[in-house]
């Protein structure tokens, strides 16, 4: 049986510029912060997990800089000493540890995962049955918020054959002003392209029943998240009075939260992100939970860089289940990386790393050029 006792653990918080502004219902950013961290072991295997959330905390409460305060002065001090191979118990510690604070947790199970992969030589994807798939296609996410330059983004994608399917954020501007931007948007693609729309909890019911009908008749392919996360019942009722098929995301953080998704028949389809949910071992749980009501999953991001879309790219190799879209693309999206070897893009698809653990190295010039100081 081999052990990896762990010596040390470390945060860093970098700031990565992005190729263009990116608009969220919330806010709007044009660079994104990552949370690092290292877990090093007595061998001198050396563990990466990362954090990033869509620009501050609009999206779960947690922030790039509570993320790294809750690692350091709460996770750190349990896990020294302890053995990363246990991942599950050192998970269940992080739970008695504090409620909440899913992304830290995941950026710390990241790195564990990527320990263990090392020490027994294997990719993360053999941790979670073997190799299912080695690529998906990918969707591109679209939000600067003018149809012409959203077209255009679109064209250069297509052309240069890294995606043929989109989803454009929405809910930043007023509801009636989003049903046209999305016709326009629908027209200017036409039949080249499929669209997707996520609102991020930004509709109400009212508005959402009026103009889910209207958002359908525009050609739009799905709708991710119209109403507040906690509205599950709403969204099952949305999904009896039109037939636009409804992708759950902030409606669907943990097991409990997806379980009540199909009790209640809320979604045709959940958005996994291991942040949201703690990491890809609570991840997985979900994957089964949809799978035993027959509800598909989607590959969603946080816009991770190389090491989070590698993480997640890990599972989504692993579980068949994964298989209603993907928009891993942070690396594609963002102007630069961390990783020697970035996550791989070709014929528009995202594909997985072969190496043992994450299969990433870390680029050291470039966490130090980046980080925050
Ligand atoms: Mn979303």
């Amino acid at each position: 049986m081999s052990s990896e006792i762990i010596e040390s653990i470390e945060t860093q918080l970098v700031d990565l510029p992005l190729k263009r502004i990116h608009k969220f219902s919330a806010t709007s950013i044009n660079i994104k912060a990552f949370l690092l961290v290292r877990i090093r072991t007595r061998n001198g295997i050396l563990g990466i997990g990362e954090a990033t959330t869509p620009g501050g905390p609009w999206w779960a409460g947690e922030a790039i800089e509570t993320i790294q305060l809750m690692i350091e002065k709460y996770f750190a001090p349990l896990l020294i000493g302890e053995d990363a191979m246990n991942i599950t118990r050192l998970l269940e510690m992080l739970d008695r540890c504090a409620a909440n604070n899913n992304f830290a947790k995941a950026a710390v199970e990241m790195a564990l995962l990527d320990i263990k992969g090392k020490a027994l030589d294997v990719p993360v994807y053999e941790l979670f049955g073997g190799l299912y798939r080695d690529s998906a296609v990918i969707n591109w996410p679209l939000a600067m918020g003018d149809a012409a330059a959203d077209i255009e983004e679109a064209e250069r994608m297509m052309a240069d054959n890294l995606a043929h399917d989109f989803k454009v954020k929405m809910g930043y501007k007023s509801p009636t002003e989003d049903v046209s931007y999305i016709g326009e948007l629908c027209r200017g693609l036409n039949d080249r392209a499929s669209v997707r729309g996520d609102l991020n909890a930004s509709w109400n019911e009212a508005q959402a029943r009026s103009l889910l009908p209207q958002l359908r008749e525009h050609g739009l392919l799905l709708i991710e998240q119209p109403l507040e996360a906690w509205n599950r019942e709403g969204l099952a009722r949305l999904r009896q009075s039109c037939d636009l098929p409804i992708l759950a995301d902030e409606s669907a953080c943990t097991q409990q939260d997806a379980r009540e998704l199909l009790t209640l028949g809320a979604a045709d389809a959940i958005s996994l992100k291991p942040l949201k949910s703690g990491g890809l071992l609570a991840t997985q749980k979900i994957v089964a939970i949809a799978a035993s009501g027959g509800v598909p999953c989607y590959a969603g991001t946080f816009l991770e860089s190389s090491i989070g879309t590698a993480s997640h790219m890990h599972l989504v190799a692993a579980l068949p289940q994964i298989n209603y879209g993907n928009e891993l693309v942070g690396p594609i999206w963002l102007a630069d990386d961390l990783v020697q070897e970035p996550v791989e893009y070709r014929d528009n698809r995202v594909w997985v790393k072969h190496e043992p653990g994450l299969g990433i190295t870390l680029d050291e010039d470039k966490v130090q050029h980046y980080l925050r100081r």
